[in-house]
């Protein structure tokens, strides 16, 4: 009964450091772990199983203990939903059969796996989120592919390309920004694709949805969102997105 003794919500949000050092027999190495552990991504559903959105696993566990949120478990290709307590007393399953399959949150008094998937109980109470238009989110809506010569690359191989140069009035928008790799932006140079003999592998789009999910679904970790996001907007090929 994590929510109980420990307070394990409260303890998690504030200094995670400072709570977990104080602990006997926490080494900084330990406490380092753990905190990267809460940094883990869940995906959060509404109640009509909509993916929302993704928080990390402090907030995952503050909503789950505030039992404004459930788990949603995908085991077997069926949905099986726990409270934060059941979910806890699954752990000792987990732990011998699967453990390997989940990140751990470990303190003296709790040993919990974070959930990858948590359902909202009430009506939505996060607004829908408009996606920002930035480098990371072109980079993962074009799942880090040159938009010019469709290979793949790593972020740091990848450069921002205007279709339309800004010096013939291209603006910064989702319409007119793409992932480019070093060699076809220098091909490109400041022409249009069409100035440069070039073409485009498809025409850029504004995502509906915010395409880090996408990126995520590149790790095997997350697979079991794959099931609860909406297929007519994962055109993008999963086999190419960056792990
Ligand atoms: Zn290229």
């Amino acid at each position: 009964m994590p929510c109980k003794h420990g307070g394990l919500a409260v303890q998690m949000k504030s200094k995670p450091h400072a709570q977990l050092a104080g602990h006997a027999g926490a080494t900084p190495a330990s406490t380092s772990v753990l905190a990267s552990v809460l940094d883990a991504k869940v995906l959060v559903l509404n109640r009509h199983f909509a993916p929302l959105r993704i928080v990390d696993a402090r907030r995952a566990f503050t909503m789950l203990c505030r039992a404004s949120a459930e788990v949603v478990s995908v085991e077997s290709d069926t949905y099986v939903s726990y409270s934060i307590q059941s979910w806890a007393q699954a752990a000792e399953f987990q732990r011998a059969f699967e453990a390997d399959d989940h990140d751990w949150v470990t303190t003296p008094s709790i040993v919990i796996a974070v959930p990858k998937i948590i359902r909202l109980l009430g009506y939505d109470r996060l607004p829908r989120e408009l996606v920002k238009l930035n480098r990371r989110n072109i980079y993962a809506r074009d799942a880090n592919r040159c938009q010019y010569c469709g290979k793949h690359f790593t972020t740091r191989e990848l450069t921002l390309d205007h279709i339309v140069p800004r010096v013939q009035g291209g603006g910064n928008t989702w319409e007119n920004l793409v992932c480019a790799c070093v060699r076809c932006n220098a091909r490109k140079g400041g022409r249009t694709p069409k100035q440069a003999h070039m073409a485009l592998i498809r025409a850029p789009f504004r995502p509906r949805r915010n395409p880090a999910i996408t990126v995520r679904l590149g790790s095997s970790r997350y697979q079991s969102w794959k099931n609860f996001l909406d297929e007519a907007y994962w055109t993008i090929d999963l086999s190419d997105a960056p792990q």
